[in-house]
C-alpha cells in the first residue's frame, strides 16, 4: 500500500473516528512495529503500525468467511434500519466501520445458514456473484415432506432445463443441479442469486423448504474450513481466507 496518515489508516480500519484515532497516537498506543513513536499526521505504510503492540487488521483487499447461523440478517454495514441481529454482530465491532466497506458477497436469507463471504473488494464481489462467471453456490435443503421419486425426477429435469420460470420473474433461471440426497434432503447448485431463489424453486415443484444451508461457493467448502483446513468451520465462527482458499472460489 501507499503511505497514509496514521490516524486515517486507523480510522479506515474501523478503530474509531479520526479524532479518536489521533488520541490513540497521542497516548502512544499506536506505534511503529519496532516500537518507534508516531506523531499525528505522520505518513506510514499500512503494514508498519501496531496498536498496543498487536498487529492491525489486514488492509484492503480483505476477504473473510463466516459460517452464518440462522436468525442473522445479511445487510450492509451502514444499514441502521434493521432491528434483527445482523452478520456484523458476529464480527469484531470495527469491521462494520471499515472503509472501504466490508460487504457481504450475495444474500442469504435471515433463516438460511452457512458459508458467507465478506469482502471490501468490489470487483471480486462482482466476479463471485455474476451468473456469467458460472461459480456454483451449493445449498443443502431440508424439505417439509418427502419428495416422491417421480416428483424428484421431474424436479431434477425442471431445475436443469434452463427454461424454469419463477413467479414474478421475467427471465428463466439458468440451469441448476438438483440431487436428492435423502427422504427429505436435497442438494442444489445454482450460479445466480435471485431473491429467495432456492426456496422459490422448490415451491415451484410443490415442495416446501424448512431449512436451508449454503455449503460451498465454487470449490470452497465449509466442511474444509475448520482450523488448519481440517473439519468444518463451526457455526457463528469467522476467519480470514488464505490466498489458497480464495483461489478455490474461482
Ligand atoms: N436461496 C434462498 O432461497 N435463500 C437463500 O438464502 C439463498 C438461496
Amino acid at each position: 500500500g501507499k503511505p497514509i496518515r496514521v490516524e486515517r489508516l486507523l480510522a479506515n480500519l474501523g478503530y474509531g473516528k479520526r479524532r479518536e484515532c489521533a488520541a490513540l497516537i497521542k497516548q502512544g498506543r499506536a506505534t511503529l512495529r519496532n516500537g518507534g513513536k508516531l506523531k499525528v499526521g505522520e505518513k506510514v505504510l499500512p503494514g508498519s503500525v501496531v496498536l498496543d503492540g498487536e498487529e492491525l487488521d489486514p488492509p484492503s483487499p480483505l476477504v473473510l468467511v463466516l459460517n452464518k447461523p440462522t436468525g442473522y440478517v445479511v445487510t450492509s454495514p451502514d444499514d441502521e434500519n434493521v432491528s434483527d441481529p445482523t452478520v456484523y454482530d458476529l464480527l469484531p465491532y470495527r469491521f462494520a466501520k471499515r472503509r472501504p466497506f466490508l460487504s457481504c458477497v450475495g444474500r442469504l436469507d435471515k433463516e438460511t445458514s452457512g458459508l458467507l463471504l465478506l469482502t471490501d473488494d468490489g470487483a471480486m464481489l462482482h466476479r463471485i456473484n455474476s451468473p456469467k462467471r458460472g461459480i456454483w453456490k451449493v445449498y443443502e435443503a431440508t424439505l417439509e415432506k418427502p419428495l416422491p421419486p417421480k416428483a424428484a425426477a421431474a424436479a431434477v429435469k425442471k431445475f436443469a432445463s434452463g427454461t424454469m420460470m419463477l413467479e414474478n420473474d421475467f427471465t428463466p433461471l439458468l440451469p441448476a443441479r438438483l440431487e436428492v440426497t435423502g427422504e427429505r434432503t436435497a442438494r442444489v447448485a445454482i450460479c445466480e442469486g435471485r431473491y429467495h431463489q432456492v426456496r422459490r424453486m422448490f415451491a415451484a415443484v410443490g415442495s416446501h423448504v424448512v431449512a436451508l444451508r449454503r455449503v460451498s461457493v465454487g470449490a470452497l467448502a465449509l466442511a474444509a474450513l475448520g482450523e488448519g483446513g481440517e473439519g468444518p468451520l463451526p457455526e457463528a465462527v469467522w476467519r480470514f481466507l488464505t490466498p489458497e482458499e480464495l483461489q478455490r472460489v474461482f
